[in-house]
């Protein structure tokens, strides 16, 4: 594997927020820490707008977080990478994987899932979960004949990696982190992508998912090190498979901590945390946030 230094010789960073509500702390944070590397190392700062899932995103939540940015008083290199007007590049990674017959197409709904492993564990069988306490998908569809499988194919289907097919492919991984992983793991870190299961690669609805379309702009964006925060840490194990997996260069990666609120949580659209916006209108400056955020 080539080091990322060697395929490229200037440090790039990134910051790389999905449009689906405000920014709040927790993205001002990494967006600064980002920046601040670049300049630190005479690097390039990009921005990469994550907006695959279409049902979510909106273009008035993109232009909230330019406008969010620009007050910060962040700076990045045009143009914008906009991941939903980029969906041919995440095809062709996708054929790569279908080409070494690596991915399966997969016909569960949500719901027949939870029926198995319902009826699973009622008989007394331990489900296996991920880091982030999901179930894993079931692997039997892993074994559809041939001519189940054309037949079935003119239903929705996503598509999910092989984990046992990949791992043999790619054998042990590791990665290199600057930073620190929620139990403080620093330095050469053992990969491990099996604890994530058959992760979706494209989605019934959309032809890429969040880890696919990544580590394809990680590598077309020539980002050097990836630095962002630790609730990623873990999903790190199946984005180095997914390099290797596809011939990518493999990025240094920095996980930096996380901005709690008052109960502990973790910042986030979804629980309603304070947006940039909201603490703008509050009368907040961009040096009260840096002062929040202790870099001053
Ligand atoms: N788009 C992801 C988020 O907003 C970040 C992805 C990444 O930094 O790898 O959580």
């Amino acid at each position: 594997m080539v080091p990322a230094s060697r395929s490229n010789p200037v440090p790039t960073y990134r910051f790389a927020p999905s449009p689906t509500g405000r920014l709040h702390l927790g993205h001002a944070l990494s967006a600064l820490l980002n920046e601040a590397a670049a300049r630190q190392n005479n690097g390039r700062f990009l921005l990469r707008i994550e907006d695959i899932d279409q049902g979510r995103s909106t273009e008035e939540n993109v232009a909230g977080i330019l406008q969010d940015l620009r007050w910060l008083g962040l700076q990045w290199e045009e143009p914008v990478r906009q991941q939903s007007r980029h969906m041919a590049d995440y095809g062709d990674a996708l054929a790569r994987l279908q080409h070494q017959g690596l991915v399966y197409p997969a016909f569960l709904s949500r719901g027949e899932v939870r029926e198995q492993i319902t009826v699973a564990e009622a008989s007394g069988l331990k489900w296996p979960r991920d880091p982030d306490g999901v179930p894993l998908y079931p692997t039997a569809e892993r074994f559809l004949t041939d001519a189940v499988r054309t037949a079935k194919m003119a239903e929705p289907h996503a598509w999910r990696l092989n984990m046992d097919a990949a791992l043999q492919v790619a054998g042990a991984l590791t990665w290199t982190e600057t930073g620190a992983g929620p139990g403080g793991e620093t330095g050469t870190i053992r990969a491990d992508p099996a604890a994530w299961g058959d992760i979706v690669i494209a989605r019934k609805e959309i032809p890429t998912s969040y880890n696919l379309a990544v580590v394809v702009d990680d590598a077309l964006q020539g980002i050097t090190t990836v630095l962002r925060g630790r609730d990623l840490f873990h999903a790190t194990s199946v984005q180095r498979l997914l390099q290797v997996l596809l011939g990518l260069p493999e990025p240094v990666y920095h996980h930096h901590r996380l901005i709690l609120d008052e109960g502990g949580r973790k910042l986030s659209k979804s629980i309603g945390s304070q947006s940039l916006n909201a603490l703008r209108q509050a009368g907040m400056s961009p040096t009260d946030i840096r002062h929040i955020l202790g870099i001053g």
